[in-house]
């Protein structure tokens, strides 16, 4: 049975793990090592090994990870091995995505070696899918907690640790963290000062400086953008209120609007980190000051765009079970039966109107009380448990390896097959192997902490549609506003 799958062994390895992990658990050739030997104890034909190295887990963009996805579509691969759930992904909604979504569909078998999954048999870990991805999820945020803090005492030090530096600088090759004056560009943010300086409008700016074919930011950084190489508003406006300019280093103000999405939110003034007199000044402070009260009184309005209701695509009418579409009224967002909008005169069904935001409301609500009902620690420290185990597995048996080949140095030596010199380099080298592996073993201690409380919190927070849809399958509303809610989990 076994021959009918052709395999492909997935690893991974971030930078992250690579410096956490001192022992080399996760390294490539140890992930290597153990999925061929599983695949060849368990008689698997291995089709390929997809590699990616230096990758992280929260995103799916990795070589490796898409070459296999390309070999399962052209049918070369009907079965997928990894080390562990996390080698797939830390993404809870990405990596559930695959395993219960995109394998069985594409008719993949999934093994997960240390977490006991297979999505072939019908075992009770598999029900384990939707927590373990949680607690990857959740240990994906706690890392990037510690990279943020690692940058903030940076930006606290007065340290340049942005990515592309601002229009008019560069970073100081002696010193990555330093600015300094890239003169070419510093002419060009110069010249945008005085205009305004001298009242001129910013459209008045940039015919100025389109006419005279001054070359953007993005020609001179060689950045690919949708403006055809000419100057506009945005461009303008974000010179002309960036502080950075008179010296002081203006840093956090924006943020990644969680671990898992790239896109930047602009964070409050008060949130800002702001270090005075850190690099040289282009625009005196009080020239700066006087060009951002001459654009206030322009007035310029933020625009808001509006979040997507979360819980879109779950809601039916619990009358005639069809979808409910949600409508705006002025401000407010309401609830119709689709049938009823559809065919009013037939009168298929009756409006089911609801204000959407009380429903929303109601939904998180049990949404948090359902999830109470897990006991999320009990099911982190099984987790960890049966990591502990199937990884004490793992390095018991190569401590009995590296016994044996103690066993086999003797009888070499014994045999005078190797010299006294040999024997002791040999000797000690196996030893201190042992020694290393016993000490990772007892480094496998469950150090119990509360996280309940955090990861409760954190599923209902997240805004995110997604994210709903993958916890609540449906939920129908009745005429008179009760709420029926179907949920994807089940309770352990
Ligand atoms: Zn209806």
């Amino acid at each position: 049975m076994n021959n009918n799958y052709k395999c492909g062994l997935y690893i991974r390895l971030s930078k992250e793990d690579e410096i956490k992990n001192n022992t080399d658990s996760e390294s490539v050739s140890n992930q290597k090592e153990l999925l061929v030997k599983y695949s060849k104890d368990n008689n698997y034909n291995v089709y390929d090994i997809y590699i990616d190295d230096g990758y992280t887990g929260t995103n799916f963009n990795r070589p490796g990870f898409n070459k296999m996805i390309e070999d399962i579509k052209n049918n070369k691969i009907n079965m997928v091995i990894v080390k562990d759930l996390s080698r797939l992904g830390r993404d809870y909604i990405e990596t559930g995505k695959y395993i219960e979504k995109w394998f069985p569909e594409n008719n993949v078998r999934f093994i997960s070696i240390l977490d006991n999954i297979d999505t072939l048999l019908d075992n009770s870990n598999n029900e384990f899918i939707p927590f373990k991805t949680i607690i990857n999820d959740f240990y994906s945020r706690e890392n990037s907690k510690k990279i943020k803090a690692a940058l903030r005492t940076k930006q606290l030090n007065g340290k340049w640790v942005g990515g592309c530096t601002p229009f008019g600088y560069m970073t100081d090759p002696k010193d990555k963290n330093h600015l300094i004056i890239n003169k070419e560009e510093a002419t060009i943010v110069k010249r945008i000062f005085d205009m305004a300086l001298s009242t001129y409008s910013i459209n008045k700016i940039i015919n100025v400086l389109n006419e005279e074919k001054i070359k953007t930011p993005a020609l001179f950084r060689n950045i690919k953008k949708n403006t055809l190489g000419c100057w506009n508003r945005t461009t303008i406006k974000t010179i002309l209120k960036n502080e950075l300019y008179t010296g002081n280093l203006v840093q956090n103000r924006r943020n990644k609007i969680n671990y898992k999405i790239r896109k930047l939110k602009l964070n409050k003034k008060d949130d800002w980190i702001i270090i005075k007199n850190t690099h040289e000044k282009i625009i005196d402070e009080k020239d700066f000051e006087e060009v951002n009260r001459l654009l206030k009184l322009n007035g310029n309005t933020k625009s808001n765009k509006k979040n997507k209701t979360i819980l879109d695509g779950v809601l039916y009418c619990g009358e005639c079970k069809k979808k409910l579409i949600i409508q705006k009224n002025k401000n407010k967002k309401y609830l119709m039966c689709n049938t009823y909008k559809k065919y009013s005169k037939l009168k298929l069904c009756s409006s089911h109107s609801n204000n959407y935001l009380n429903v929303e409301k109601n939904v998180l609500s049990q949404l948090k009380k359902e999830l109470d009902k897990i006991d999320i620690n009990l099911l982190y420290k099984k987790i960890r448990i049966n990591n502990k185990n199937n990884n004490t597995k793992e390095l018991n048996i190569k401590i009995e390896n590296n016994k044996n080949n103690l066993d086999n140095l003797y009888l070499d030596k014994l045999n005078n097959k190797i010299d006294e010199e040999m024997f002791n380099r040999l000797f000690i080298k196996i030893n201190n192997e042992i020694d290393l592996l016993k000490k990772e073993i007892s480094n496998y201690s469950y150090k119990p902490i509360d996280i309940k409380e955090e990861v409760v919190n954190s599923l209902i927070n997240i805004n995110n549609n997604q994210f709903i849809n993958k916890l609540i399958k449906r939920i129908e509303i009745h005429q008179d506003k009760t709420l029926d809610i179907y949920f994807n989990f089940k309770m352990i």
